[in-house]
């Protein structure tokens, strides 16, 4: 499942390949799941719009669009088209996706085959199409106007905001970390790497991490997210391009999917707890 850094990949190389393009029309498949929309609210919003930009939120991505609108030329031109056509914002209608578990959002060429599981096609000016590809269908779309993710932004909260979001509560600091309506986008993979990084076992209560413990997981959490996203930048069309069947860059994981094998620091096998639902990995030693 795409994380935070894979999210944020995938925005910048949609970004530097659609943005400025429209969508003329749009395809939507029949398998309803896919759509939190109502499909004729998600054709109408995309329709006929230009795409100003596309950017990550939280686990999202949004693609922010333009109404094209038609205005008349001035009289004195004394031109024959009548009017023209300029991109002028309005109410900035997005299109938001989120890639569930094994979403793609490809840029194709219109004369590509159409890959199998797809479930949304947006036909561009310029002669490509965006496709949606989802094969488990967790995938989601829909349209909004100014979304925001439940929680903070990992890269933007302040520290003192972090260090508030998460003192005093009762949870494991690791469940904590997965909470979407705390930090947005911070997934499994992350919360454990981030954990490790500030020495900080998966099972504490957030609320007995002291204010210098707290500080050093906003700074680790910081850093592995940067450091991912660093990495991905240099691979973004395995993501997006239709041929990217490649599986998701890797961080080098020193604990995720490590459980028995010796902690790269001190050699004590990596162990593995199941806290809240999911797997956390930690090291026995380095993590207290
Ligand atoms: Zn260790």
């Amino acid at each position: 499942m795409p994380e935070l850094p894979e999210v944020e990949t995938i925005a910048r190389g949609l970004a530097s390949r659609v943005a400025g393009d429209v969508i003329d029309s749009v395809w939507l498949g029949a398998k309803p799941e896919p759509f939190k929309s109502a499909a004729a609210e998600i054709m109408a919003t995309l329709q006929s719009r230009r795409i100003a930009h596309v950017r990550r939120v939280g686990k999202h991505l949004v693609f922010d669009l333009e109404t094209l609108r038609p205005t008349p030329l001035p009289a004195r031109s004394g031109s024959a088209r009548g009017m023209r056509t300029s991109a002028a914002r309005s109410g900035a209608a997005q299109w938001i996706v989120h890639l569930g578990m094994t979403g793609r959002m490809l840029v194709c060429q219109a004369d590509e085959p159409v890959a199998k599981h797809t479930h949304a096609i947006a036909h561009l000016a310029s002669g490509r199409e965006l496709r949606f590809v989802d094969p488990r269908r967790f995938g989601r779309l829909s349209v909004a106007r100014g979304f925001r993710a439940p929680g903070s932004e990992p890269l933007e909260v302040e520290r003192e905001c972090f260090v508030k979001l998460f003192g005093g509560r009762k949870t494991p600091i690791k469940s904590a970390l997965l909470n979407q309506k705390l930090l947005s986008g911070v997934g499994n993979i992350y919360a454990d790497e981030s954990l490790f990084r500030a020495a900080l076992r998966p099972r504490r209560r957030a609320a007995s991490l002291s204010r210098e413990e707290l500080r050093r997981l906003y700074r680790a959490v910081r850093e592995v997210l940067q450091e991912a996203i660093a990495l991905g930048g240099s691979s973004v069309s395995d993501y997006v391009d239709a041929d990217g069947e490649e599986g998701w860059f890797q961080l080098q994981h020193r604990v995720y999917g490590r459980a028995g094998e010796p902690c790269l620091v001190c050699q004590t096998p990596i162990e593995r707890r199941v806290i809240a639902g999911r797997s956390s990995h930690y090291c026995p030693r380095c993590q207290h």
